[in-house]
């Protein structure tokens, strides 16, 4: 059940405002601010820009944004926590434009990368050097599965060459999406056995590692949502959501459809207009 173009275009017009969004906070963040006051930036771009937030649909969930800092993997929630120079912050955000939803996150450092401890610089380029991988090896008629199977060599292959061996969480995945953020199947964002589905021309899915310098076993805060490491290692998480057709690919959440990065990579870009 592939999208259709009709459909698409609305997807690209929500991933549009979800990385217009994430750029919006990129762009604030400082030392001093709160993630509350992010959040609060997220859902006037989103509103502004005649979208509509889309984790308000999660139940039990109110906010724009997810914030998760440092040893927080994902799922933190914005509020009074004041931010400060170095940290590693991980912002997640969905929008909804007639219906149908956009699904990215970012790794971006306080203070901006110069702030940032190389260890931490280097764990946010490998995860989104992942997720690349990832999405790169997603064809029609290809096997989904791939697709965690590419991002899990990818970290391995850092790793080794970091002399790191960096976790890879696997207690929370990838999804396809469409008029719901969450659809089935689930992306694993890691190698399992099996193949997966077939991947048919117009399915759009969210692929979303999240890595940690240490250890990637992990916990649910008190607070019912946020999901930290056990020995308290840094993670990031990158994400996108992205569409594959017979034409190529287009990431939904990229403002240039991920024409650059698919070039580099040597994968087919064919582009969704909103
Ligand atoms: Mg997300
Ligand atoms: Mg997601």
């Amino acid at each position: 059940m592939g999208r259709t173009d009709e459909q698409l275009a609305f997807m690209r017009a929500a991933g549009l405002l979800v990385a217009g969004a994430l750029a919006t906070v990129a762009d604030a963040v400082a030392d001093g601010m709160t993630t509350g006051a992010l959040d609060s930036l997220a859902e006037s771009y989103i509103r502004d820009n005649g979208g509509v937030p889309s984790f308000p649909g999660v139940p039990g969930y109110r906010h724009t944004l997810c914030t998760s800092v440092n040893e927080e993997i994902v799922h933190g929630i914005p509020g009074s926590r004041v931010l400060r120079d170095g940290d590693l912050l991980s912002v997640d955000c969905g929008a909804i434009v007639s219906g149908w939803h956009g699904d990215a996150a970012i790794s971006v450092f306080v203070g901006g990368d110069d702030a940032a401890r190389p260890e931490d610089l280097r764990l946010s380029r490998v995860t989104e050097e992942s997720l690349w991988a990832g999405i790169a090896a997603m064809r029609v008629g290809g096997r989904l599965y791939a697709v965690g199977e590419a991002i899990e060599e990818s970290i391995v292959a850092a790793g080794k060459a970091d002399g790191r061996d960096y976790g890879i969480v696997e207690d929370y995945v990838g999804h396809a999406i469409g008029q719901e953020m969450h659809l089935d199947p689930q992306i694993p964002n890691y190698a399992v056995r099996g193949k997966g589905p077939i991947l048919a021309s117009g399915f759009t899915g969210a692929l979303e590692p999240m890595v940690t310098l240490g250890d990637a076993r992990n916990r649910v805060l008190d607070d019912g949502w946020t999901v930290v490491t056990l020995d308290g290692s840094r993670a990031a998480h990158w994400e996108h959501t992205v569409v594959v057709r017979d034409a190529g690919l287009c990431v939904l959440t990229a403002v240039d459809g991920g024409a650059a990065r698919l070039a580099e990579l040597g994968a087919p870009f064919a582009p969704v207009t909103g």
